[in-house]
């Protein structure tokens, strides 16, 4: 029994083959864990390391919070079982079992008691006195087995055991080892590139591409809230179908547009779920499982505007299903439908399919992540006004005074009394049970005890208040996702929850924010602050005009040095179409000593093409600090001849650590003229303006809980609208009678429990 820890390991052979990348896992005791992954991308070589067959490049290593990376394999108390058995050819059955005890000078009877124990186990306590070679197969992977259980080890290591083995006996060996994982009650760990071992094994499976760590999660989880296209794709036999579709919105409705013709309807639900709201009216990949593309005709006719139109062009009847390989406009590539297999088509059939969209997966065509699930941040569309000398978040009936920690930390004053988007991380979210002080318990020590747990409740004074509606929860292997409605919020609130979390659907609930979690975007929930500090990217320059080439140098206080130029004119045609020089930037054309400078933080591009293009306003220095986040990196580098270190706003950020130099081209556009107008002088100068729009944003708000509570009045009252439903019976029965029973939705046949 044994609980692992792997963190920040690294692998990289001699050759500088980088086989895995930055693997972190926390493996509870009694665990069935799965590496899975396309060949090659490192499964085996984390179990080796695991095993102690492969050193740890770098990263650490513990086996029951003992750092084992340099412990011998031996001493490491585990055991490991390969694909090709590795059995002793002139041994017996008995005699490979009892092999390993031998050497560690076990008592026969005690070898004795464990070899027949462990061959009871197996079932081959008739085979104890036969040599490997007059077994079959699954027979010696048994034997295999029985040397790994009689050594009672605290974790299991299989790599690939089954796949030497024919179909048939490899799914009897599949449900042999789960059995055997339940018997022993240890940590398995377990290698395949086979997805459904992986999804009927694991307790959890760890989905593995190029050396990294796509997803850990139950195979449940992976298979309904995958976390990128490829965990979409690897998971489910056959494959989710992936559509290039456009996602807009009409009266209230969420569409996706597939090609010029289908247009399906996703259910509020779903799209509600949807976690970055930039991506309406943008193409997105959406994702629909075979088993989600129906063909029942109650269905179609109950979900009028989720049909597509389809060609029938292969059908494969496997008895107790049938695989139909569609055409669709829109998508290049078959559309597979998983069908009952009653149903009778013909190569060419047209045909009207059910998109099951209330399961719909959509997925961003550049990053390939999920646009659905549990995101790093909620991102909730809000307005940030300029009042009581801070900064204000609005949106719906909250008001979150941001922090002064925040406040500095912001990189765009654009946001001063402008739409923003307010990030609010679901992990940080707390509720009211996790402000109760426990009970002391009686006796001396405990009380002590007992005001050191105090001191670990939070005060709620601290936190933000923002009340909504629970409607659901998703349950993850160590948290429980909760979904509630919240005001001014198109998209569900997620909360990431312990699993015990109080939870009723559909009754209010209040949350809890510590303000200094909080991330701002802009508008477009692209990034705006960082966890960097900020600096203001000023020098003091000198500029010399050189018939409108402007040279600039810049000096620091510490008296390093630095110089770029630009030229501050383009050619442009006049009306004679003699091509004319035209002025940029009047404001630019100093030529005094000692002028402030200030670089805007988006004014750098590490992109080589501009770089090459304007090679004189190019500068280098070495990255200080790196922090990725959603499409922007924030760097800080230092750069010789300004103030304090530049912070540069990259987007696609790609191919540098910190540490690294790197060579950036300055925007002539981004250079300004003038001392850095501090963040507190910005607020300071937006007061007025944005008390007033407070005053407004409030009174708009105001209005909108009126009309809400209108629209909620005539609830009130159904009985006087069923009485006046009663003098005309037909017509308040004949809609209900005419609603298909909603048929269960079948669950996916790969799934395990
Ligand atoms: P998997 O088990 O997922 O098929 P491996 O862990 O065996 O993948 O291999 C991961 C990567 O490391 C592959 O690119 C493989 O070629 C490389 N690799 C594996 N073993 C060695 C080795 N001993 N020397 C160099 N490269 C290796």
């Amino acid at each position: 029994m044994a609980s692992l820890s792997l963190r920040h390991i690294f692998k990289v052979y001699a050759g500088g083959v980088r086989a895995v990348s930055d693997f972190n896992l926390e493996i509870d005791d009694k665990e069935f864990i799965v590496f899975v992954g396309p060949s090659g991308c490192g499964k085996s070589t984390t179990l080796r390391m695991i095993a102690g067959l492969e050193d740890i490049s770098s990263g650490e290593l513990y086996i029951d919070d003992k750092l084992v990376n340099d412990v011998e394999p031996k001493d490491r108390d585990i055991a490991m079982v390969f694909q090709n058995y590795a059995l002793y050819p002139h041994m017996t059955v008995y005699d490979n079992m009892a092999f390993g005890l031998r050497l560690r000078h076990v008592p026969s009877k005690v070898i004795d008691e464990k070899v027949q124990e462990a061959a009871s186990i197996l079932g081959i306590q008739h085979l104890l006195s036969r040599r490997p070679k007059a077994l079959s197969g699954g027979q010696r992977q048994r034997v295999a087995l029985g040397r790994a259980i009689v050594r009672e080890p605290k974790v299991f290591l299989l790599d690939e055991p089954l796949s030497n083995l024919d179909a048939k006996l490899r799914v009897q060996m599949r449900t042999e080892i789960t059995k055997i994982h339940h018997r022993l009650a240890t940590t398995f760990i377990y290698v395949t590139h086979d997805q459904t071992e992986a999804m009927t094994m694991g307790t959890r499976i760890v989905v593995m591409k190029d050396g990294i760590v796509q997803q850990v999660d139950t195979p449940t989880t992976l298979y309904d809230n995958p976390a990128n296209l490829f965990v979409a794709c690897f998971l489910g036999s056959p494959q989710m179908n992936i559509f290039k579709a456009k996602i807009v919105e009409e009266n209230g409705k969420v569409y996706a547009l597939i090609g010029e013709t289908n247009k399906v309807l996703i259910p509020q639900a779903r799209a509600k779920r949807i976690i970055d709201n930039s991506i309406f009216g943008s193409e997105v990949l959406l994702g629909i499982r075979p088993e989600d593309v129906r063909y029942e005709q109650a269905l179609i006719e109950a979900h009028p505007e989720s049909v597509i139109e389809a060609t029938v062009d292969v059908i494969e009847n496997l008895g107790n299903e049938t695989i139909l390989y569609l055409n669709i406009e829109g998508k290049d590539d078959y559309t597979i439908a998983r069908v009952n297999s009653r149903y009778v088509f013909s190569q060419g059939d047209r045909v009207k399919m059910y998109l099951a969209t209330e399961h719909a997966h959509l997925f961003d065509p550049t990053t390939e992540l999920t646009l659905m699930g549990v995101p790093d941040y909620n991102l909730i569309p809000a307005q940030c006004v300029a009042v009581d000398g801070g900064l204000e978040v609005i949106f719906g009936d909250t008001h979150i005074p941001l922090p002064k920690s925040l406040i500095e930390r912001i990189t765009d004053k654009s946001v001063i009394n402008n739409a923003v988007t307010l990030g609010l991380a679901p992990k940080t979210f707390k509720a009211e049970e996790d402000f109760i002080v426990p009970e002391p318990v009686a006796g001396e020590e405990a009380a002590e005890s007992a005001e050191a747990v105090a001191a670990e409740v939070p005060n709620k004074d601290d936190y933000i208040k923002i009340e909504g509606v629970a409607e659901f929860f998703d349950d993850y292997p160590r948290f429980r996702a909760v979904y509630a409605t919240v005001s001014g919020m198109r998209n569900y609130m997620i909360a990431a929850r312990p699993l015990d979390a109080n939870f009723s659907a559909g009754k209010p609930v209040t949350y809890y924010i510590d303000p200094n979690t909080i991330q701002l975007f802009n508008e477009d929930g692209e990034r705006l602050v960082a966890d960097a500090p900020v600096s203001d990217n000023g020098a003091t320059g000198t500029a010399v005009n050189n018939q409108g080439v402007y040279n600039y140098r810049v000096a620091a206080a510490d008296g390093r040095k630095n110089k770029f130029a630009y030229e501050n004119f383009v050619m442009e045609p006049d009306a004679s179409g003699a091509k004319q020089k035209k002025e940029l930037f009047d404001d630019l054309k100093t030529s005094e000593t000692d002028t402030a400078i200030n670089i805007d933080r988006h004014g750098f591009s590490i992109d080589k093409e501009v770089i090459a293009k304007t090679p004189k306003m190019v500068v280098s220095g070495n990255i200080t600090r790196l922090d990725e986040y959603r499409r922007d990196a924030i760097i800080t580098v230092d750069v010789p001849g300004f103030n304090g270190e530049v912070t540069a706003i990259i987007r696609n950020f790609s191919g540098y650590n910190t540490g690294d130099k790197i060579k950036f081209a300055i925007n002539p556009h981004a250079v300004r003229v003038g001392d850095y107008v501090t963040m507190d002088r910005a607020i300071a100068n937006a007061q007025d303006e944005g008390e007033a729009r407070r005053k407004e944003i409030d009174a708009a708000r105001a209005k909108e809980r009126e009309l809400e509570n209108a629209a909620k009045k005539p609830k009130a009252a159904p009985k006087a609208e069923q009485a006046a439903a009663a003098d005309e019976p037909k017509a308040a029965a004949k809609p209900k009678a005419e609603k298909p029973k909603k048929p269960p939705v079948k669950k996916p046949v790969a799934k395990k429990k």
